[in-house]
């Protein structure tokens, strides 16, 4: 019914977000986006996933699943809070960029009503635009989330422990992983393929169950933190 890289295409497209399910699984640290009241989150955070500064999660400070501002530590910075902002047009649903010949998606950046990009607003405050002559005083996402079509402006990043997320019946687990109630899919983002559940098995079962706390060879696997013996790799 799909193309032959429809599979791989749904991996790639989940590649943070698989990164981000399993080291939450594993260390117990929760870090969605999402609007406040729902209960499930749009973006599932990496520690490589960016701020609204520009600075990806991994130069902020030390973080835990109680955090609730995590200051930039990238020199200069003024960023307070780390708020994650889509940093690849497909998340922004622009999927066509992509395709487009020539195209560099490390130039993409997400943008204001005002046309400038999140990188030239403040990080605090309202984020009022820093362009000289641009009238913009708060940003305004000229993007909806690929998630729930809102606005940018309307999610909030959360930093959460397991216990925290049951409290609040968030999910945690193994329901943390995306589309974890559609097998076909589900696969897809932690093979490439839809029907090879062995690597959900591996995670959610047998002798390689990812324990609440301490991580296993697999799960450091699943994570890329072994590249020579990444299951990805065909
Ligand atoms: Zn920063
Ligand atoms: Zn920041
Ligand atoms: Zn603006
Ligand atoms: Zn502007
Ligand atoms: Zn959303």
């Amino acid at each position: 019914m799909h193309g032959d890289d429809f599979a791989p295409r749904v991996k790639k497209l989940f590649d943070p977000e698989r990164e981000a399910a399993i080291d939450a699984i594993q260390s117990g640290v929760y870090i969605g986006w999402r609007c406040p009241e729902f209960k499930h989150d749009c973006i599932r955070v990496c520690k490589n996933s960016k701020c609204f500064c520009g600075h990806l999660l991994n130069e902020h400070a030390q973080y835990t699943g109680k955090s609730v501002m995590v200051p930039c530590t990238a020199p200069r910075c003024e960023c307070k809070a780390f708020a994650f902002i889509q940093s690849r047009p497909e998340e922004a649903g622009e999927f066509w960029l992509q395709r487009r010949p020539g195209y560099d998606p490390s130039t993409w950046r997400a943008k204001c009503k005002c046309k400038h990009t999140h990188e030239e607003h403040h990080p605090t405050g309202l984020r009022r635009c820093k362009v000289r002559g641009c009238g913009c005083s708060k940003f305004f996402s000229n993007f909806l989330c690929a998630a729930c079509d809102r606005h940018w402006e309307e999610h909030e990043t959360s930093f959460e422990t397991t216990a925290i997320r049951k409290d609040i019946g968030l999910p945690y687990g193994e329901a943390y992983l995306p589309f974890h109630e559609f097998p076909e899919l589900r696969n897809m983002v932690l093979t490439g393929k839809e029907d090879d559940d062995s690597q959900y098995y591996a995670l959610t079962s047998g002798p390689h169950v990812i324990p609440e706390n301490s991580p296993t060879d697999l799960a450091l696997r699943l994570r890329g933190a072994n590249p020579q013996h990444n299951p990805f790799i065909w």
